[in-house]
């Protein structure tokens, strides 16, 4: 199937590593132009590289600053001349607690997570209108079913969903589609760095991964890209205001089946 993305233009946040980059790929096989915006300098450049000037731009920037998620909107409309779709995916999970974190560091998890979400759709609209273009949030399966020890991650997570279907419903009369992906356990740096934290990371992903319902294994960032990029383009046209969870079955169906 065409995807009809050919020459749009997509700005993926986090798009250096892991799942934003996966999605930036995964654009670029479609035709798609794209903006990596990420603060991983090396990693960015060197994707930016893979994927060819011509079709990848990659811009620094620090997405808990406000002038970076401006600045980032505006040097992609400067470079490419006009956006199509905004990917909000960059996030980490940062293991603030209820009683490990202070209220500090409960606001900073939200600006590493939630804020810079707003703030990118806020400066990327007034392009999206022109485009009648589409936003895709990466959420997270955390904001349905807790983790415990992740306060601030887990409201950031949940207040994307909920961000997901107010835009949606905003933004129908200008025709922009408002989509989140919700991941369960993708196999990524961050996922990696996280595993290390373990005593034995690879008993705790074999853990992991046996409780997978569907083939007993990690979701692919290709998978979450493929699906990113299909509620990108025309042809989910009628698609808004949705969660899809591209998790194996991680999420809703019975745990008898672990
Ligand atoms: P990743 O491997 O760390 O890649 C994310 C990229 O975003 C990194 O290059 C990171 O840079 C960058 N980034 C993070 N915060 C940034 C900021 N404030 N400003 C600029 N760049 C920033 O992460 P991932 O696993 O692909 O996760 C992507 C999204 O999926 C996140 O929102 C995460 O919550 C969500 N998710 C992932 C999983 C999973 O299993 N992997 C599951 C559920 C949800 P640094 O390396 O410098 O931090």
């Amino acid at each position: 199937m065409d995807l009809q993305l050919k020459d749009k233009v997509l700005l993926v946040t986090g798009g250096a590593k892991g799942i934003g980059a996966a999605i930036c790929r995964a654009a670029c096989e479609e035709g798609s132009r794209v903006a990596i915006v990420d603060r991983d300098e090396q990693a960015g450049r060197e994707l930016e590289k893979e994927l060819g000037r011509e079709r990848a731009r990659f811009f620094a920037a620090d997405l808990c600053l406000e002038d970076h998620c401006r600045s980032a909107a505006e040097k992609t409309l400067d470079c490419f001349g006009r956006l199509d779709g905004l990917v909000n995916n960059a996030g980490v999970n940062d293991r603030i607690g209820l009683e490990q974190g202070t209220p500090r560091q409960f606001v900073e998890s939200l600006e590493r997570n939630l804020l810079h979400y707003y703030n990118m759709a806020h400066f990327a609209l007034p392009a999206l209108r022109k485009s009648a273009g589409s936003i895709v949030n990466i959420a997270s399966k955390v904001a349905l079913t807790g983790q415990g020890n992740t306060s601030g991650y887990a409201a950031a997570k949940g207040g994307i969903l909920a961000l997901t279907r107010e835009w949606a419903v905003e933004l129908l009369p200008a025709g922009i589609r408002v989509n989140a992906v919700v991941p369960a356990e993708v196999m990524t740096p961050l996922y990696r760095q996280w595993l290390a934290n373990f005593p034995d990371p690879s008993a705790k992903l074999d853990e992991i991964v046996s409780r997978i319902p569907l083939g007993k294994r990690m979701t692919k960032p290709e998978e979450i890209g493929a699906t990113a990029i299909f509620l990108l383009s025309p042809r989910s046209a009628h698609t808004t205001g949705q969660f899809l969870f591209v998790d194996g079955g991680y999420v809703h169906l019975d745990r008898a089946l672990t």
